[in-house]
């Protein structure tokens, strides 16, 4: 196992399976299509929706961008969703988040056709994670946590995992993932409220961390020989930093990285796995739509 679990180049060998896949769909008369609809100016949602809008052309997927503006309404996104619902050359449908504060997001992601929500938000898609129905799509972040874990050679059957954090994007379709038929680990998962978080993390055969704080989860906290995968990108002030500002994981990386077994870097370790599983996403919706 390498100790530094390097997500690059596991996500370069993703998205090769993935060019794999799309030559394959071509030869069927399919160009996997991926919409991705940017509501309002924020900035980190521009550069998102920018890679992922690239990855695709260098891929030769089919993408499309709407960007709708700052004041867009509730009915001018949903319009725009139920069109890509109807168009035959979109199978994935992703509405960058976070919108501005006056679109209902559960209501955009419930209006999206499951079988287009790549991002694997909709109620139908969350049931189907629960289920282990394998037609659902699973969010990004986590299918990348797994497929790294899985990548670095690390053993999740009766494994002791504890998960921080229960958001709907990483921590809870973390948590299913890891206790599946296919991951079989004994999972914890830990979130503010918990008691005595050290103690519980202490226990972590692995332990993956998706808080947004930076530098959370200490060395204390961690077990030797321990496997740590590190969701967190926050953005600390840095004058040395060209632009005033570095990115830290969730976890305290200089001094956790000599008593873990392996440990994902921030950047470089779940972040180009979001993405690469999103075009993964978009490839199996093509795919199923075939069907
Ligand atoms: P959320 O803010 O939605 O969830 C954070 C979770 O951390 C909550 O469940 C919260 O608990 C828990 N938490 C907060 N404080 C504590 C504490 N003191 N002790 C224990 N648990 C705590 O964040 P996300 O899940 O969306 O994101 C988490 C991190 O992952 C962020 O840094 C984000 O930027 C990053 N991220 C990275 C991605 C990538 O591509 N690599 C993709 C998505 C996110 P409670 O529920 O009780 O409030």
């Amino acid at each position: 196992m390498h100790k530094i679990i390097d997500g690059k180049v596991v996500a370069e060998k993703v998205l090769a399976e993935c060019g794999q896949e799309i030559e394959s769909l071509k030869k069927a008369g399919v160009v996997p299509g991926l919409a991705v609809v940017l509501v309002g100016n924020d900035p980190a949602s521009k550069v998102y929706v920018g890679s992922k809008v690239r990855k695709c052309s260098e891929l030769g997927l089919y993408s499309r961008k709407i960007e709708l503006p700052e004041d867009a309404t509730q009915q001018e996104v949903l319009d725009v969703v139920l069109d890509l619902n109807a168009d035959p050359q979109i199978h994935g449908i992703l509405v960058q988040s976070p919108p501005p504060p006056q679109i209902d997001e559960d209501a955009i992601v419930r209006a999206i056709n499951p079988a287009k929500d790549v991002d694997g938000f909709h109620p139908e898609n969350v049931a189907k994670l629960a289920l282990e129905d394998a037609s659902g799509f699973v969010p990004c972040t986590p299918a990348g946590c797994m497929r790294l874990l899985k990548e670095a050679g690390v053993e999740t059957s009766g494994a002791e995992a504890v998960v921080i954090g229960r958001s709907m994007i990483v921590g809870k379709p973390m948590a299913l993932l890891l206790m599946s038929k296919d991951g079989n680990a004994t999972v914890t998962v830990a979130h503010s409220r918990t008691k005595d978080l050290a103690a519980v993390c202490q226990r972590a055969d692995i332990i993956v961390a998706a808080i947004g704080m930076p530098e959370f989860v200490t060395a204390d906290m961690v077990k030797e020989g321990a496997v740590v995968i590190d969701v967190g990108i926050n953005r600390v002030e840095d004058s040395s930093a060209k632009r005033g500002y570095r990115l830290v994981g969730d976890v305290a990386y200089d001094e956790v990285v000599s008593k873990c077994s392996a440990i994902t870097p921030v950047p470089g370790g779940v972040g180009p796995m979001t993405i690469a599983m999103l075009i993964s996403n978009t490839i199996k919706a093509a795919r199923q739509s075939l069907a």
